[in-house]
């Protein structure tokens, strides 16, 4: 018998309770304490003679009996992945500009080419062209997403040239999903419901609590932006809009993210159901320019100063429900999620596109020119297919560091622009995640194993 590659322990975090866990059988079990010592050796040294556990840890699918059943349940578990990734919709980002009226302290667009084209009615025409060719037999459809700069500009002919656009759509019977900074969000609303736009989500920032957020995210010409955003984030709800509330951490604003939940409970937004209202945190992290690092949180240390504060204030545990690592689906459902064998969907499930013509892989490459795979202004330029390989083969399975990594069935790889950034622009190379110290604040967040 062998230790499958995919088993491993998580410590929960202030306690002295140990977990099993597997993401390739969806197994967890918790560890008796009499057990846990002899259990370690026994996973240290892959010996599994005259074990007294080995029979249910064969059932369980933390051992296997030889290497080649483990290896056909992993591809067995690939096609099935694969079967469900084919099915799901395609995100074609859209990038309307790189203007933006906000002056955020930590944008990284700041130092993109300012002179580059804004949206007009050619660009629109050349767009939906493009994208009716190429992705019209997409087996699971297609979304459009609004992103920018920022998208929702106000004047008059900005908007018109939004709302020409979000006409294709309809006509296209395209959903649209919109990621906004929210300031102009509520001179919108009333356009959406008259052209009868199907809205996926509003995605708007909010950086914390009024007086946070206004230190961090306010206009080119410093004026605040909490309550206006906020108003927006009414009218939307009001109207029958999705809105995903995202909060950008790091240390500066994460305690302020209290006041926010407070803030949003006092509106009634935290009342809506899931379909309705949601929230999401980000990190503040380094893409492609420098920020005042000692202000930035590693991904863990994000988390658990999050779980701290939840413990303090348990409003946040009403505000947002963070995966975890598949340990929020465990407590709501009772199962682990399926294995995911590749967690960044770039040039796979999801393209961006800007206003100049260029084609990108995703959201964190769009305007970045050496991520540019080709231009759809131009008819007869082909793809930068061999780069477009590379976004596209890159998985668990096809990078060497991935293939023994025991989270590798819910870390999947991590963000691939991250990693290329950091590894001199090599696609396949990983962002690593810390799965078991979140699987570890999770248990504890869920109370899993009380
Ligand atoms: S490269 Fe990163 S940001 Fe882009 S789709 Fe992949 S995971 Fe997402
Ligand atoms: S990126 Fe790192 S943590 Fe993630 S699967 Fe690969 S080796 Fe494991």
């Amino acid at each position: 018998m062998i230790l499958s590659k995919h088993t491993f322990l998580a410590d929960r975090i202030n306690s002295d309770d140990a977990l099993i866990l597997n993401y390739l059988s969806g197994s967890i079990d918790k560890i008796e304490k009499k057990e846990l010592e002899e259990l370690k050796n026994r996973i240290s040294l892959n010996n599994w003679d005259n074990y007294h556990l080995s029979d249910y840890m064969l059932e369980r699918g933390y051992l296997y009996s030889d290497k080649d059943v483990e290896e056909d349940k992993i591809n067995e578990k690939y096609l099935e992945f694969m079967d469900e990734y084919e099915k799901t919709a395609t995100q074609l980002i859209f990038s309307t500009s790189y203007v933006c009226n906000f002056s955020c302290v930590y944008c990284f667009q700041e130092e993109y080419n300012q002179n580059s084209k804004t949206l007009n009615n050619e660009i629109t025409d050349k767009f939906f062209n493009y994208i009716d060719k190429k992705f019209s037999n997409e087996p699971g459809g297609v979304y459009i997403t609004l992103f920018g700069g920022e998208p929702l500009l106000g004047g008059e002919k900005h908007k018109n040239h939004i709302m020409y656009f979000l006409s294709k759509a309809v006509k296209s019977n395209i959903p649209v999903a919109i990621v906004t900074n929210g300031y102009e969000l509520k001179n919108y609303i009333h356009d959406f419901k008259s052209l009868g736009v199907n809205i996926k989500e509003i995605q708007v920032t909010v950086d914390g609590d009024r007086e946070n957020h206004n230190s961090r995210r306010f206009t080119r010409s410093k004026e605040t932006t909490f309550d206006t955003i906020m108003e927006g984030v009414e009218l939307a709800l009001k109207n029958g809009y999705r809105i995903n509330l995202r909060s950008i951490l790091d240390k500066r604003n994460i305690a302020s993210l209290v006041k926010l939940a407070e803030y949003c409970d006092e509106k009634g937004f935290l009342d809506y159901p899931a379909s309705h209202f949601e929230t999401s945190i980000g990190r503040n992290y380094e893409l492609h320019s420098c920020q005042d690092t000692k202000q930035l949180f590693s991904r863990y240390d994000m988390w658990l100063e999050y779980f701290k504060l939840s413990e303090e204030f348990p409003i946040l545990k009403k505000y947002h429900k963070p995966g975890f690592h598949g340990m929020r689906m465990l407590a709501e459902s009772g199962e682990l999620p399926v294995p995911i064998f590749d967690s960044c969907p770039a040039c796979k499930k999801e393209w961006a596109f800007d206003a100049n013509g260029g084609i990108y892989s995703c959201t964190a490459t769009v305007g970045v020119s050496k991520y540019q795979l080709g231009n759809y202004f131009e008819k007869d330029t082909p793809l930068n297919q061999e780069k477009v390989l590379e976004w596209q083969t890159r998985d668990v399975l096809t990078m060497e560091e991935c293939k023994d990594c025991s989270v590798s069935l819910s870390c999947g790889g991590g963000c691939a622009t991250i990693a290329a950034n950091e590894n001199n622009g090599k696609i396949h190379s990983t962002n690593c995640r810390p799965v078991k110290e979140l699987v570890g604040i999770g248990l504890e967040y869920y109370k899993i194993g009380d």
